[in-house]
């Protein structure tokens, strides 16, 4: 019998890919360039061997999968991707789908979508995340393209997504390049999740004076409350792990440089584009490229000093850190939510807000406890900032005293928190009805007579009395 899907690219990610929609029942057929991965992988495949057609050429593989066919593309983003496109367009015919599952830049799903409609194969890109362990298990998907595409993988792509409550953490995102757009925010979201984290971490350690073990212990705690997540649990058990070399703490032995493949920078850069404020993301991007100019910061040490300092007996609280955590999140995610949410008008998309919390909930890296009450405040309001629905806003009532805590006491003793004090600058600058601008509109006025608007009239085009 011929194979319901096909699968191209048995790397990390396929490979496991492959294995999860085999255990879910279909029969899948694969092919990876290098041919002897493919009979590794199939050998290695346990009674799962059964439901999978290794190929060894891309033309086999074409033949082994029921028409009209569904091939997923699961390679490096970028070229290759569009290699492979090519190489099918021989094999394929104009209603067969091509799906592509690996991280792309979402304006190039956008031109492969729009050659798709031209000239076919049928493409839909779809965002897949989880890593290694949420592609075997359950990832959360978020699709892009056309809709009729995506009812006819549907059924695959559901049974093999991680499911919250029994829902699948699979969603249809809309046209194009939608569903690798919410795949690259939410990579943004994950960055400054992360990033926040780190810097609680970094008040602990030194301000608090905590070893890696304490900071392990109060992350765990953290997971059991208004903070439990993935990214929560994992930063538990890193900090607990011991080298099995040294015997030292891992994290005391894991070099302070953060790695990036460019999604967060995608996030940016689109939000940029946008005019979309998301400081939060862009501070922990910031951070991430900052990590990495180790050599600057030694030489800063020597010439300035250290800068952390131990923080004063009971300064601050491992309370007050959660406290600070809960509120920074909910600001980061209100950005995050208002980035997608600005993309609609210029992409021509109707990104459904509440379903994406959903999706959010499981199988994917940020996922967390509150992103189910995330698509609750979305879906009552979904034309509403998620920081002034009312549960959000009575979390950040509660809780933004304690950010403020935290950062000022940070900044007073040298701890960098840049994360942290953008998520505070922002729930500042959100609610002051009589910000600053108008300094900024008065400046532009005087030297590029740019006009401005006054608070006493209507109207648009005043100058000041600059000349005077
Ligand atoms: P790997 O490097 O593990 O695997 C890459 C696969 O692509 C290999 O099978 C490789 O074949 C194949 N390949 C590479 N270049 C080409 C080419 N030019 N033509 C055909 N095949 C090629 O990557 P991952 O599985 O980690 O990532 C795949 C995609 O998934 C990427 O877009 C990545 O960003 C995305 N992703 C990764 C996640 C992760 O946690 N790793 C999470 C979510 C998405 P060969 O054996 O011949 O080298």
């Amino acid at each position: 019998a011929q194979s319901q899907i096909g699968l191209i690219g048995l790397g990390t990610m396929g490979g496991m890919l492959a294995l999860n929609i085999a255990e879910k029942g279909f029969d899948i057929a694969v092919f990876n360039r290098t041919t002897s991965v493919t009979k590794t992988f199939h050998e290695n495949a346990g009674e799962l061997a059964s439901k999978i057609t290794p190929c060894e050429s891309l033309e086999e593989l074409v033949k082994s999968i029921a028409k009209p066919r569904a091939i997923i593309l699961m390679v490096p983003a970028g070229e290759p991707v569009d290699q492979q496109i090519e190489a099918l367009r021989a094999y394929l015919d104009a209603d067969d789908l091509i799906i592509d599952a690996g991280n792309a830049n979402f304006h190039d799903t956008e031109r492969r979508a729009a050659e798709a409609a031209k000239a076919g194969p049928r493409f839909l890109g779809i965002g897949v995340s989880g890593g290694e362990e949420g592609a075997r298990h359950g990832p959360a998907i978020m699709g892009g393209g056309e809709q009729q595409d995506w009812d006819r993988v549907a059924p695959i792509l559901n049974a093999i997504a991680a499911k919250f409550d029994g829902t699948p953490c699979a969603g249809f995102m809309g046209k194009g390049g939608s569903g690798h757009f919410v795949k690259a925010v939410h990579n943004g979201i994950e960055y400054a999740d992360m990033q926040m984290i780190a810097e609680t971490y970094g008040v602990m350690r030194d301000g608090m004076g905590l070893d890696s073990q304490a900071c392990g212990e109060i992350f765990a705690k953290w997971d059991e409350g208004a903070l439990k997540s993935y990214l929560i649990e994992i930063s538990g058990k890193v900090a607990r792990a011991t080298d099995p070399e040294s015997g030292k703490p891992m994290l005391d032995i894991i070099l302070d440089r953060a790695g990036q493949k460019g999604t967060g920078r995608w996030t940016v850069i689109e939000a940029q584009h946008l005019a979309a404020p998301v400081p939060v993301i862009e501070a922990a991007v910031m951070a991430r490229n900052l990590s990495s100019r180790l050599v600057a910061r030694q030489q800063g040490e020597e010439m300035f000093g250290a800068a952390p300092e131990a923080l004063p007996e009971g300064a601050l609280s491992a309370d007050d850190l959660e406290n600070a955590l809960i509120a920074g999140k909910i600001l980061c995610y209100a950005q995050g939510f208002e980035l997608l949410r600005s993309a609609n008008a210029p992409f021509d998309w109707d990104l459904p807000l509440p379903d994406i919390a959903l999706v959010w909930r499981d199988g994917c890296i940020i996922r967390s406890a509150m992103l189910d009450d995330m698509a609750s405040a979305l879906s009552e309001s979904p034309d509403r900032n998620l920081m002034y629905a009312p549960y959000f806003a009575d979390l950040l009532k509660t809780h933004h005293s304690a950010l403020r805590k935290v950062v000022s006491i940070a900044a007073a003793h040298g701890l960098a928190v840049p994360a942290l004090s953008m998520a505070l600058s922002y729930f500042d600058t959100m609610r002051t009805a009589r910000g600053t601008a108008n300094m900024i509109q008065g400046q532009r006025d005087f030297f590029g007579a740019h006009g401005f608007e006054r608070t006493d009239r209507e109207g648009g085009d005043f100058h000041g009395p600059w000349a005077m």
